[in-house]
């Protein structure tokens, strides 16, 4: 859909995740004109899910692209507009209180906005990990793991992604070698307990990846035992990484306050340091990283956006002192201070 130059909407939300839409029903049903702005495909990490079962209402589950597309519809049918492969590249404040979002496609503005990119996977950096991207390596087993049918892949990571995925890859490989770099799993029990269940899943401890190795393609990881400082190799096809994520705020850089790690500073009512502009999700300093605190706190933001438009007065001073350092018995004592909650960034999913 085409929309004019510089065409201004009450809210505008940037990443389509569970967060954005969430805040984009509750904004469109609340007659406020809606924009979604999304890079990629409505659903953020949510969509590349193969199978959720901790969302309240689908005892048996629901694949992560159905949730993304009923959130869309749900969104669509109260009037957001949500306009995918639109990158927001970088955001201006303007002289009337308004937002104007540059993207690749065309800008709009928006009274209010609530920040939702969300994050992505960290890189390890190790050789042959940006070689073989395509070729064997990859973060997302749900997108490539059917390419991996009857092959030897590994999964490196102990956390929930680690494991969800690598189960997911038992669908398809011959063998799942788990290499992780403590002695015992950090995902949740019932997904240790499927883990170790199922004869596919291989599991190598105490030991961190070195290299990637392959011409054309994959065809092994040297790893090295972090106790006994022993390596070796093991030969596989594929190369899953799951060892940590980082916030997708490179474009907020200068616009909104950022914690030390990237993640968008945020009091409880879930304002930034920029007057009318909130931010939700996993791309803020939240306590965990999930589907149901996303939508919840899209939820706030929805609120907290549309009492910010009725007054127009601006819940959090900026800029916010971040880099002051705390001083003995006088803490900062607004609520949700932001240092504080940044402390609270645990990283749930990996
Ligand atoms: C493998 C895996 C399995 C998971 N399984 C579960 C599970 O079973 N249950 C559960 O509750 N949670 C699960 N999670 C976590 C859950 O998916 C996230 O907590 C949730 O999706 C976060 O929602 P969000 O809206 O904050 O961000 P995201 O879902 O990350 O969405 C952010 C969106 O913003 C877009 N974006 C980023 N930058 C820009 C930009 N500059 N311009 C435009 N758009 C941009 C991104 O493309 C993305 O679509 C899983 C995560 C992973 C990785």
């Amino acid at each position: 859909m085409s929309l004019s130059p510089e065409r201004t909407f009450d809210v505008a939300i940037i990443g389509a995740g569970p967060a954005g839409m969430t805040a984009a029903i509750y904004c469109s049903r609340g007659r406020l004109s809606t924009v979604v702005l999304e890079r990629g495909i409505a659903g953020g990490q949510m969509a590349l899910t193969e199978l959720i079962e901790n969302f309240p209402g689908f005892p048996d589950g629901i694949s992560g692209f159905e949730l993304a597309d009923r959130m869309k519809r749900q969104a669509q049918q109260f009037g957001a507009e949500i306009l995918e492969i639109t990158a927001v590249s970088t955001i201006r404040p303007e002289a009337d209180a308004t937002y104007t979002v540059v993207t690749d496609q065309e800008n709009v503005r928006a009274r209010t906005l609530l920040l939702v990119p969300g994050v992505e996977a960290r890189k390890s950096g190790i050789p042959g990990e940006a070689e073989f991207i395509g070729r064997g390596v990859s973060w997302c087993a749900t997108c490539d793991g059917a390419l991996y049918k009857g092959k030897q892949v590994a999964v490196i990571g102990g956390g929930d992604s680690a494991i969800e995925e690598g189960l997911f890859l038992a669908k398809f490989a011959d063998a799942v070698h788990v290499i992780h770099r403590r002695d015992e799993l950090r995902a949740a029990r019932i997904t240790q307990e499927r883990a170790f269940a199922n004869p596919k899943m291989r599991f190598i401890w105490d030991s961190v990846p070195l290299r990637i190795l392959g011409e054309n393609a994959v065809t092994g990881v040297e790893y090295q035992n972090v106790k006994t400082q022993e390596l070796a190799t093991l030969p596989v096809n594929g190369v899953f990484l799951y060892i940590g994520q980082l916030p997708n705020t490179g474009f907020l850089q200068g616009f909104v306050d950022l914690d030390p790690n990237g993640y968008i500073l945020t009091n409880e009512l879930l304002c930034t340091s920029a007057c009318g502009v909130f931010a939700a999700g996993d791309a803020h300093t939240t306590a965990i990283k999930q589907i149901a605190w996303a939508i919840g706190e899209g939820a706030l933001a929805a609120i907290q956006m549309e009492k910010y438009l009725d007054s127009l007065e601006c819940a959090t001073p900026a800029p916010w002192p971040v880099e002051q350092p705390a001083q003995a018995g006088g803490k900062d004592q607004r609520p949700g201070k932001a240092n504080k909650t940044s402390q609270l960034n645990t990283d749930s999913t990996t």
